[in-house]
């Protein structure tokens, strides 16, 4: 979608630091990280929120946690451990309304999350 940071960047019009990407999905480094491992998993197609999300995305969906669970083994924190969140609107502090799972890792979490 034009405009849209998110698509210019799997679409590399934007510099990242690539961590993964295939045909359906981007990975990159967070541009302000939360944790030592900060990164976004993103599908290449324009979603803008999760509410957004229909049952033709059940495997694009699926594949963003598998995305999430490997690069979570190639970066150490697999076993220490890792938080996956996926913010949905304002609320929850989505800032970027293109659909995007943050895998944190590498420092310790609390819970309740703030
Ligand atoms: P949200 O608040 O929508 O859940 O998360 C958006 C995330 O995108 C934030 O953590 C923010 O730091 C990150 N971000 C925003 N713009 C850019 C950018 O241009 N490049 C990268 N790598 N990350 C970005
Ligand atoms: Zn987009």
């Amino acid at each position: 979608m034009e405009g849209c940071i998110f698509c210019r960047i799997a679409a590399k019009e934007v510099q990242s630091k690539i961590a993964y990407e295939d045909e359906e999905v981007v990975a990159f480094h967070d541009i302000n990280p939360q944790a030592p491992v900060h990164v976004l998993i993103v599908p290449r197609k324009h979603i803008p929120t999760l509410n957004d999300a229909g049952e033709e995305d059940r495997a694009l969906l699926g594949k963003m946690m598998l995305v999430a669970q490997k690069l979570a083994k190639e970066l150490g924190v697999a076993d220490s451990g890792y938080r996956l969140v996926l913010n949905t609107n304002r609320g929850a502090g989505q800032s970027i309304f293109h659909i995007h799972l943050h895998l944190l890792g590498g420092r310790l979490f609390h819970w309740p999350p703030g």
